[in-house]
C-alpha cells in the first residue's frame, strides 16, 4: 500500500485537518503521481458540507491535481517516471458503454468514478488531491506541458475543462455574444476561453469591484446584475449565457437576456433546484442546458490548447493549513480567481 499524507473532513461539521491514509499499490495499468499542487473548487466545499448528497467521510477533497510521476505499472504505455501529469474529477469509468466509447466518460452509463467522495470499482472510497500522492489508472491521467506555470495549470483540470467543453460543444466563437454569469474560478476561465475562441464576452456579476479585473481577463463588457438599468441595456442580446453561479439565483431573469434561439448553459451546481418559467422559453425558442466537466480526450485537447495559447488560471497559492479560511473567502467571492494548495505545505 502507498502511505499518503492528506487533509480530510471527518464529518460535514468539522474543519479539514491532517489525516494519513493508504492508497492502493501501483497496479500494472496505474500511474503514481507525487502531487505538487491542487486547486480548490467550489465543488469541494459543496461536498464536504453535504450540499448535494450525503458524503463519504473521512473526505479528502481535491480534483484539480498536478504533479510529477514517481512510479508506473508494468503495462503503462503513455507515461514515464519524471514526467508532469494531471488528474481531474474522474479516475475511472466502465470504458465500454456508448458514452465511454464516444469519449464522454463523464457521462458513463454506470457512473464515472469521481476522484473523491465516491467508491471505486472495487468498492473502496476514493480520496482526492489535498494529499501528497495519488494512484490512478493510466487512461485517466493527463499529460501536462512543461511550458506553463504548474500551480496555475492545476485549475484547468476542473474549472478549465468544465468551461471549455460546453463552449466547444455549442461552437461558441466569432460572431457570438457570450455572457459569463458569475466571475469565480469557472467564470474567469470561461472568459479566457470565450475571448480565445473569438466571441464577444460580457461578464454578468454581483460584484462591481471585479469590473477592472474582468476587463484585464479580456472581457469586452461588464454588467452589474443588481443594477436594473444595466440589465435592461442587455435584454435580448446574448446568444449564450454560461451560468457558473454556485448558489441559488433567478434563472428567469437571465433567460430574458437571451436572443431568439439563445441557450442558457448551466455549469454551476447550486444545491437547491430552481424555478424555471416556461413562458420565457417559449417566447424566443430559448433553451436551458447543462454540462458536466468533459471527457478525457477533450481534457487533453484543452490542456494542449492552453499550452499553445499560454492560458492558465489566475491563482492565489495557499498553505493547506489555511484551507478553512480559503473556503470562507471563496463563499464571499473573495478570490481572484482560484486558490491552489501548495502540496509542500502538507507536513503531517
Ligand atoms: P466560485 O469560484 O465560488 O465562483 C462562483 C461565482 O458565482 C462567484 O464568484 C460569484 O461571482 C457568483 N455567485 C456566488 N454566489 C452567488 C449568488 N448568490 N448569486 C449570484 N452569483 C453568485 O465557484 P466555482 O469553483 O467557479 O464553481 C461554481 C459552481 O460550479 C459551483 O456550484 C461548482 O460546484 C460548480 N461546478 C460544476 C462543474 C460541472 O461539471 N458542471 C464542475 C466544477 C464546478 P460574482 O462575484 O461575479 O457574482
Ligand atoms: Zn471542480
Amino acid at each position: 500500500m502507498v502511505k499518503t499524507k492528506g487533509y480530510a473532513a471527518q464529518d460535514p461539521n468539522s474543519d479539514l485537518a491532517p489525516w494519513n491514509f493508504e492508497r492502493r499499490e501501483v497496479g500494472a495499468h496505474d500511474v503514481q503521481i507525487e502531487i505538487m499542487y491542487c486547486g480548490v473548487c467550489h465543488s469541494d466545499l459543496h461536498q464536504i458540507k453535504n450540499d448535494w448528497f450525503p458524503g463519504i467521510f473521512p473526505m479528502v477533497p481535491g480534483h484539480e491535481i498536478v504533479g510529477k510521476i514517481v512510479k508506473v505499472g508494468d503495462h503503462v504505455k503513455n507515461f514515464k517516471v519524471g514526467e508532469l501529469a494531471g488528474v481531474g474529477c474522474m479516475v475511472d469509468s466502465c470504458q465500454e458503454c456508448e458514452n465511454c466509447k464516444n469519449d464522454l466518460e463523464q457521462y458513463c452509463s454506470e457512473g464515472n468514478t469521481q476522484t473523491y467522495n465516491n467508491l471505486d470499482r472495487s468498492g473502496s472510497p476514493t480520496y482526492g488531491g489535498y494529499s501528497d500522492t495519488i494512484v490512478v489508472r493510466e487512461e485517466f491521467v493527463l499529460h501536462i506541458s512543461e511550458k506553463l506555470d504548474l500551480a496555475a495549470t492545476a485549475p484547468l483540470l476542473c474549472a478549465g475543462i468544465t468551461t471549455y467543453s460546453p463552449l466547444r460543444h455549442w461552437k461558441v466563437g466569432k460572431g457570438h455574444k457570450l455572457a459569463v454569469l458569475g466571475l469565480g474560478g469557472l467564470g474567469h476561465m470561461a472568459v479566457k476561453f470565450g475571448v480565445a475562441f473569438g466571441a464577444e464576452v460580457t461578464v454578468l456579476s454581483t460584484s462591481p469591484s471585479k469590473e477592472e479585473n474582468a476587463r484585464q481577463l479580456g472581457a469586452h463588457h461588464f454588467v452589474v446584475t443588481s443594477d436594473p438599468e444595466q440589465l435592461k441595456a442587455v435584454k435580448s442580446s446574448f446568444d449564450y449565457i454560461l451560468d457558473t453561479v454556485s448558489a441559488e439565483h433567478d434563472m428567469n431573469l437571465y433567460i430574458s437576456l437571451l436572443k431568439t434561439d439563445g441557450v442558457h448553459i448551466c455549469v454551476g451546481a447550486p444545491s437547491k433546484s430552481m424555478q424555471l418559467g416556461i413562458f420565457p422559453l417559449l417566447g424566443g425558442r430559448k433553451s436551458v442546458a447543462g454540462s458536466g466537466i468533459g471527457g478525457i480526450k477533450e481534457t487533453q485537447e484543452m490542456l494542449d490548447f492552453c499550452a499553445e495559447n499560454n492560458i492558465v488560471s489566475d491563482i492565489e497559492l495557499i498553505d493547506i493549513k489555511n484551507i478553512t479560511n480559503a473556503y470562507e473567502r471563496m463563499l464571499k467571492g473573495d478570490v481572484r480567481y482560484r486558490f491552489v494548495i501548495d502540496s509542500k505545505t502538507l507536513t503531517n
